[in-house]
């Protein structure tokens, strides 16, 4: 799967907020947004014209960015969210936060998404006393999110555990850190997604 390689604060000092890309880093005085709060490039410091198709855009490249997701795939999304009944903007959330990479990094395992991707690639992580290893894959309310039990001690899990106490667990999942697992008591509705997304405006932006 094709994915974003360049460097990840670049994309929050484009759209100007942070997204929490580098899981410490994010938190602390190093943040490059809190140090250069402009776009980067030549131009960063000039502030572009708002017009209503910039504003849309930006929302949409803000979403994909926190997610971690490149155009086609986040096209797929909305196409099945748009598909589904309810309102489409809050379908895609739903969506874009039943991933099991949000998942694991939602419950503390991984200290960011692109983490969360890693280990789930790399065989880590049991869905329902299965291996899963498919980032994208959704769970479902009732599943349970589990470090399979050869890889509790990795280093990389236990530092994200300490990171992970700077980080609310959702409502809609249920952790228990000791057994390293995590329960999805149902899916999200959108007050429980606390992403800083007007999806309306992606809604919008795809509708033209
Ligand atoms: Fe964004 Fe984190 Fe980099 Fe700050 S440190 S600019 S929040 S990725």
């Amino acid at each position: 799967m094709a994915r974003y390689t360049g460097a990840d604060c670049r994309l929050c000092r484009r759209e100007g907020i942070k997204l929490f890309l580098k899981g410490d880093r994010c938190y602390g005085d190093k943040c490059a947004i809190e140090r250069r709060p402009y776009p980067p490039g030549q131009a960063g410091k000039k502030r572009p014209r708002d017009s209503e198709y910039r504003v849309q855009l930006r929302e949409k490249q803000k979403t994909k960015r926190i997610y971690g997701l490149l155009e086609k795939q986040f096209r797929g999304y909305y196409e099945l969210a748009s598909r589904q009944t309810g309102i489409t903007g809050e379908n895609l959330l739903r969506i874009l936060e039943s991933r099991l990479d949000n998942v694991v990094y939602r419950l503390g395992f991984a200290k960011s998404r692109d983490e969360a991707r890693q280990i789930v690639r790399h065989n880590h992580v049991m869905v329902n006393g299965h291996r899963v290893n498919i980032p994208s894959y959704r769970v479902r309310g009732g599943d349970l999110v589990a470090v399979g039990v050869k890889s509790k001690d990795l280093l990389v899990i236990k530092t994200a555990l300490i990171a992970s106490e700077k980080i609310e667990v959702p409502g809609w999942l249920e952790v228990d850190i000791e057994k390293l697992q995590g329960k999805v008591l149902s899916l999200p509705t959108r007050e429980m997604i606390d992403a800083p997304v007007r999806e309306q405006l992606i809604v919008e932006l795809y509708s033209k």
